[in-house]
């Protein structure tokens, strides 16, 4: 993929970028090495000065930053501001809580026969993060906010169609105080991944991304004995019972679909619905999903923007024609626009069966799939029926169908009467194809730790 700036609402390139060379590559491995002597040395508290700073810079830019995003990867306007309130929002949380998160945990001295004993968190060295383009800037800051927090640096290798976003994150960390190497953005294609993860002053890797990226990056990190933490792709299920309040899960249904133009690893994808509340919540959410406006994404009024790229919308369409070739009914959208830009209209397919790619694939836009089932039993034999374990949402008020939801769910995350949300607070990542570890929280954070057991006599 050529490294450029093309904007997807007119397909138009307009900023395009050398990779970087082999020398300046290992230039700027060196530099964070060195950056991490340094930063691994101070305080937390110094560390959550540059923090807060960061979040500060990224509060006062704020508009500039998402007319960036939009610009890059056609998220909508709006949606970028309120991305980048988040990243500030997570930023600040890490400089609050991580002196809490990395603080010495006492163990048992007598239980292991010693005069003192703890657990201490320390950062391991320069971490590579291969980030996707999908949310441009909080997919890194979730890294970057606790791995520098923790005192680890970053090398970044974002996704080839977001350079300027990538650059910005390099500039944004360093004017808020980090050291010169602290956090890195490497301006390469995804073939010189094998030679930066294979330099062993690179000590782990975090990637998100899809399946076949997250199993290269593995394969590279099993060779060299290296920890990684893979964010894959998902197919979530959003299971609706029959005491759910159908109107909130129309309306929330709608929103966990098209979140971000369709393009959300987290999107509820594959609406699961009791037969006895099926047609009622068939018309709403058809409806709902119908009324949604597509257009361009710095209009404030637009409810959906283009896909990221035109090989993605070719992808979410090819998915589409395979489902009504073989039989599936169509409730509203399924026709690819003509004109400039990769929109593609808000979807709604029913009558699946598992021969259909949409059965099985995960569709990375705004397409939902319907899915009538009998029982609770048949509910999460569907929900559970692909190769990934991401996010997953059911909508029931009923406590004791809840409790069973929350364990028989096999995913990384269950929400019930709510969309699948990240937060700082809280562990996110998969499992199966989805993808291992977990960001976010003192888990994520420790993710790129030493957890260095310490004994003493
Ligand atoms: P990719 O996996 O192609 O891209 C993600 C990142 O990985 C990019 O930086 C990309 O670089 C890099 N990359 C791609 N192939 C390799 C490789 N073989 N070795 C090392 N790095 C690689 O994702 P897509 O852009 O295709 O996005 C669509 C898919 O990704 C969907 O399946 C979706 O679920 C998944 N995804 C998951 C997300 C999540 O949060 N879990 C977020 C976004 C996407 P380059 O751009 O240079 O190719």
């Amino acid at each position: 993929m050529p490294i450029a700036t093309t904007n997807p609402a007119t397909g138009q390139v307009l900023k395009t970028y050398d990779p970087m060379s082999d020398e300046q590559i290992d230039a700027a491995i060196e530099r964070s090495d060195l950056a991490f002597r340094e930063l691994h040395r101070t305080t937390v508290a110094q560390r959550a000065r540059w923090m807060n700073a960061a979040a500060d810079l990224l509060d006062a830019e704020r508009d500039d930053t998402a007319r960036l995003m939009t610009t890059e990867m056609g998220k909508t306007y709006a949606a970028a501001k309120a991305e980048v309130t988040k990243c500030a929002t997570a930023c600040r949380f890490y400089a609050a809580n991580a002196e809490r998160m990395l603080a010495d945990e006492l163990a048992d001295a007598g239980a292991v026969k010693a005069k003192r004993a703890f657990v201490r968190y320390q950062p391991l060295g320069p971490v590579l993060a291969v980030m996707p383009w999908n949310f441009p800037l909080w997919q890194v800051i979730r890294f970057a906010a606790p791995a520098l927090m923790a005192g680890n640096t970053g090398l970044l290798k974002h996704a080839s169609n977001v350079p300027q976003t990538a650059l910005y994150l390099e500039d944004v960390l360093r004017r808020a105080g980090f050291p010169e190497g602290a956090f890195t953005t490497l301006l390469v294609g995804s073939d010189a991944v094998d030679r930066i993860l294979s330099d062993p002053r690179v000590r782990a890797a975090t990637l998100t991304g899809s399946e076949g990226a997250g199993r290269s990056i593995a394969q590279i990190a099993g060779r060299e004995l290296k920890k990684t933490v893979l964010e894959l792709g998902g197919s979530d299920p959003f299971v609706v019972m029959p005491s759910a309040d159908l109107d909130r899960a129309a309306e929330v249904a709608t929103t966990a679909r098209c979140q971000n133009n369709g393009q959300s690893c987290i999107a509820a994808k594959r609406f699961i619905v009791h037969t006895d509340v099926f047609d009622a919540f068939a018309d709403k959410f058809a409806a709902n999903m119908a009324a949604l406006k597509v257009g361009d994404p710095m209009d404030e009024s637009t409810d959906v923007g283009p896909l990221a790229s035109e090989h993605g919308r070719g992808e979410v369409d090819a998915q589409v024609r395979d489902a009504i070739d073989q039989g599936a009914t169509v409730l509203c959208g399924g026709e690819q626009p003509a004109g400039d830009g990769w929109y593609y209209p808000p979807t709604v397919v029913t009558d699946l069966t598992p021969q259909m790619r949409m059965w099985s694939e995960e569709v990375f836009g705004p397409v939902a799939g319907l899915y009538r089932v009998a029982s609770y039993e048949e509910a999460i034999e569907v929900a559970n029926g692909t190769k990934f374990g991401l996010g997953s949402n059911a909508w029931t008020t009923d406590p004791a169908e809840q409790e069973r939801f929350a364990t028989d769910l096999d995913a990384g995350n269950v929400f019930l009467n709510g969309m699948t949300t990240s937060f700082p607070e809280l562990p996110f990542g998969g499992v199966r194809n989805s993808g291992y570890g977990r960001e976010l929280s003192a888990v994520g954070m420790r993710e790129f730790c030493n957890t260095k057991t310490v004994w003493i006599g």
